[in-house]
């Protein structure tokens, strides 16, 4: 059972993760606030409110409604391409933009692919902008086919491009160079999509959205008003939705043979005084199918809102809930997105199959009487089931209808929590790998990421400028550094901690690489020095005054030609002597290209400060930078404190030991953790400790009480 539930998880993250589905979701949320700006015009025109538009006629004139239909034609109207071009954009910069060493700007990626879609789907009389630039009338879908398949023919191409040879080391404008090198596949790429659809034309495939409405109609020719042909339609209609095929429009026929006549036939027979005979109507399924649109996307949006843990999907919910109040869905089928995602594909078509049978039962067992009345598709939860049976019996029934739906979405929402939760420990661990290689500027390390670890980057950092401004995410531990040979605590390194909402503790060298992406490390690092120095201002009014407080500074913040200024500002603020504290660089501060660091460290020294080299042997600097390095300490790396006592790492340590003593730099020997290591170092001449052994990170409470007591026992074997 586990082996069957771990192959489904993996088929289900395969699936997800292809390239593909994953330009198409980036793609479709990218369109996002053209989507919400029709959605508002289109509810701002349609409220079902009495008196409402009549309302804003009198207060604001009629212009407000050629504003609505003018945002709701420039959004809605153009979604199809909007969608191309996102989709063939984020599909490109995905991919990475060198191919065999010519850099393809996404963008040119883009206009090829643009031009295929109109060679192949442009109507030949003109008229372009009505119809296939619109999210309804099936230019939709065409966008979506011919944007998944014409990026990745001409990606494709170009690795077969004639020029990429001729080209790849002309130099000058690269993105120049790249969209030449990019001329045969371009025109291969429109030229193909320009013959199948020749092909198609021939083939007598002329209109096609004409086409598949007769297609899609045929099986309801003749379909009685049943519970069959109401599963059947919402069943096709679903899956027609999963593909980005308007559902409705492309069952138009059988609404206008089934559905729409039933609902007149009802009306007149109560007119008349006879009793209503259809249960199948077309109100029936807008009150009790359709609530928050195709799918029963309010259902979703609450089961999200109810259970989901994936913060993205929870704001969207947000979002989506007041347009799918009135039924409208794009939103959340745009957002999340609804259309191709693997998560959703089964309860997005199993909870309105549901909902249609129990709302047909229980009008067929008379526990609610039928349709009686046409609704406008707008009117809201509750009023529609009332207003379309005349009963409160109706309005109850489509409570229940939606608490099926939740019930239906509820585990899906639950697998997405479990899948998201694989894909962030997976992305993590990218990250971590990441965030530890030294920095090459000028390229982000992280937020440049493609793919998923890019996108979680990207949302970490967002959350990590947002957390600088709140008190409770971000906090520092202190570790204690002890004087083996005194049995005394002499400082304390404060290192810093991020506890996210959602994912808990972020490994601090990630947040840090993230906060250098984001060019937020200059406040980071502030926060974390001041915070640390009001936190060692304690000790001062308990009379410890000997103890030094080391802050971990990244090769980034001293970029800032004021940084000197703002760390004298902190102690004064705090009452801290420049000799109390110390700053721990990683010898990568030695490698950036001007020399200006250096100076600020100097300066740092000038004044008192002390200086520590972290992470002492991991890097390329070693014993050669020593000599100009402006340093009082050195932090030998944990990775000789771990490795066996091995010959090499012993002399190694041993010429460290002998040139700082020549030099007078102190030596701290980090991540100490068993009495062999700390006999290993003692042995070489080593007094100065900080690991495991005598004490984990401690809080800051913790780490007053931990000096105060002074004296520490030195572990003996
Ligand atoms: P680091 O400066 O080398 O910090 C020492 C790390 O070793 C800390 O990890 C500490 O918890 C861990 N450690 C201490 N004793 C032991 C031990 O006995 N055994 C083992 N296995 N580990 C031990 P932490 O807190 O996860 O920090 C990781 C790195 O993140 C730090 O390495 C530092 O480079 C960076 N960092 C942490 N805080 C800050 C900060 O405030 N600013 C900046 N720029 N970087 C920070
Ligand atoms: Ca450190
Ligand atoms: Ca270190």
């Amino acid at each position: 059972m586990k082996l069957v539930t771990a192959s489904i998880f993996r088929l289900m993250e395969y699936i997800g993760e292809l390239p593909l589905l994953l330009a198409i979701r980036r793609g479709l949320a990218m369109v996002l606030p053209l989507i919400i700006a029709g959605s508002l015009a289109l509810l701002l025109l349609n409220i079902p409110i009495p008196g409402f538009q009549s309302f804003l006629d009198d207060t604001l004139g009629a212009q407000w409604r050629t504003l609505c239909t003018l945002i709701e034609q420039g959004s809605f109207g153009i979604a199809s391409l909007a969608v191309l071009i996102s989709i063939v954009s984020a599909y490109a910069r995905d991919k990475g933009s060198l191919i065999n060493g010519i850099g393809v700007n996404p963008v040119v990626t883009t206009a090829v692919c643009l031009s295929a879609y109109f060679v192949a789907a442009a109507p030949l009389d003109g008229n372009i902008l009505q119809g296939f630039f619109s999210l309804g009338s099936g230019g939709f879908p065409i966008a979506l086919c011919i944007a998944i398949t014409s990026a990745p023919l001409f990606l494709f191409l170009m690795r077969f491009s004639p020029l990429n040879n001729f080209l790849s080391s002309a130099g000058d404008d690269s993105d120049v160079n790249g969209a030449l090198a990019a001329i045969p596949a371009g025109i291969a790429t429109i030229f193909i999509f320009g013959l199948v659809r020749l092909f198609l034309n021939q083939a007598g495939f002329t209109d096609l959205h004409n086409q598949a409405q007769f297609l899609f109609g045929a099986p309801f020719q003749g379909a009685g008003n049943t519970l069959s042909t109401g599963l059947g339609y919402i069943a096709l209609s679903q899956s027609l939705w999963f593909f980005g095929l308007h559902g409705p429009n492309l069952l138009f026929l059988a609404e206008n043979q089934i559905l729409s006549p039933a609902s007149l036939a009802n009306i007149q027979a109560v007119s008349q005084g006879v009793e209503p005979s259809f249960i199948l109507t077309k109100p029936f399924l807008d009150a009790f199918v359709h609530i928050g649109g195709s799918g029963s996307t309010l259902a979703l949006i609450l089961a999200i809102l109810l259970r989901s843990k994936v913060i993205s999907n929870r704001r969207l919910a947000l979002i989506a809930i007041l347009p799918a109040l009135f039924n409208v869905n794009e939103v959340i089928l745009f957002g999340l997105p609804l259309v191709l995602n693997p998560i959703y594909a089964i309860p997005f078509l199993l909870a309105p199959v549901v909902q249609t049978a129990v709302a047909y039962w229980a009008t067929f067992l008379h526990l609610v009487p039928m349709t009686v009345n046409d609704i406008h598709w707008t009117t809201p939860l509750g009023f529609g089931g009332y207003a379309a049976t005349g009963a409160i019996s109706g309005a109850v029934l489509q409570v229940i209808c939606m608490a099926v739906g939740i019930v239906v979405y509820l585990p899906f929402v639950e697998l997405g929590n479990i899948l998201n939760a694989r894909r962030f420990k997976r992305s993590m661990n990218v990250l971590m790998a990441v965030a530890g290689t030294a920095d090459q500027k000028p390229s982000k390390r992280c937020l440049d990421l493609p793919g998923q670890e890019g996108m979680l980057a990207k949302a970490l950092a967002a959350d990590l400028t947002r957390a600088l401004d709140c008190d409770d995410q971000i906090y520092l531990v202190y570790q204690p550094q002890i004087d083996a040979d005194k049995g005394k605590v002499v400082g304390a390194e404060a290192l810093l901690r991020w506890k996210h909402p959602i994912h808990g503790l972020i490994p601090p060298h990630v947040a840090v690489a993230l906060a250098e992406d984001a060019d937020i490390i200059g406040r980071l690092g502030l926060r974390i020095l001041l915070d640390a120095c009001t936190q060692h201002a304690v000790l001062l009014q308990k009379g410890v005054r000997d103890c030094v407080l080391a802050v971990n500074m990244s090769a980034a913040q001293f970029e800032d030609v004021k940084l000197v200024e703002k760390i004298v500002d902190v102690l004064e603020k705090t009452g801290l002597e420049p000799t109390m504290l110390k700053v721990e660089v990683t010898e990568s501060i030695a490698l950036t290209p001007d020399a200006s660091s250096v100076a600020i460290l100097r300066d740092l020294r000038a004044i008192g400060i002390r200086v520590a080299i972290d992470d002492f042997g991991m890097g390329h600097t070693s014993l050669r930078y020593l000599r100009e390095f402006p340093v009082d300490t050195v932090k030998i790396d944990r990775c000789f404190t771990q490795e066996s006592a091995a010959g090499v790492n012993d002399h190694i340590i041993a010429s460290i030991v002998q040139l700082c003593e020549a030099m007078g730099i102190q030596i701290i020997v980090e991540g100490v953790e068993t009495v062999a290591q700390l006999e290993r170092f003692r042995a070489q001449r080593c007094s100065l400790f900080q690991g495991y052994l005598f004490s984990q990170p401690l809080s800051g409470e913790g780490y007053v009480d931990f000096i105060c007591q002074r004296q520490v026992v030195i572990p003996k074997n």
